[in-house]
C-alpha cells in the first residue's frame, strides 16, 4: 500500500507522511506530533520534571505526556483544565466533528 498523503507536525511545522506519525488510538487518530519531535518532547519532559517537581503541568490523557498547564484548554464551567493537551484535543475534536456530521448523514 502506497499513499502520498501529508501531514504537517504540529511541532516542526513539516509536511511529513502518514507513517512518520503514531497513533493515539488505534481507530486511526494520529498524534500532531511527528515520531522525532515527540522524542525530543518526552525527553526534555523528562529533564524538566527532575528540575521541578511540583511545577504547573499535566499528563495529557491521550498522548500520556507531561506538559505545562497552559498546554490545556481551560474549561471554565467546570474549574478545571481539560485532560488532553491541545494538540490532542483540537485532533480528538475534528474527528468527533467528522463522526457526528456522518452520523448526521445517516439518519437524513
Ligand atoms: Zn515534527
Ligand atoms: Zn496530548
Amino acid at each position: 500500500m502506497t499513499t502520498n498523503a501529508k501531514r504537517t507536525c504540529h511541532c516542526c511545522r513539516k509536511a511529513k507522511s502518514l507513517e512518520s506519525f503514531p497513533p493515539l488510538q488505534p481507530g486511526g487518530l494520529l498524534h500532531p506530533y511527528c515520531r522525532p519531535c515527540l522524542t525530543i518532547r518526552v525527553r526534555r519532559n523528562g529533564r524538566a520534571r527532575d528540575q521541578a517537581a511540583s511545577a504547573a503541568t499535566k499528563e495529557c490523557a491521550l498522548c500520556a505526556q507531561r506538559l505545562p498547564l497552559d498546554t490545556f484548554h481551560w474549561i471554565k464551567s467546570s474549574q478545571t483544565h481539560h485532560s488532553y493537551c491541545r494538540g490532542c484535543h483540537s485532533v480528538y475534536m475534528a474527528e468527533r466533528y467528522r463522526r457526528r456530521r456522518r452520523q448526521a448523514v445517516a439518519k437524513a
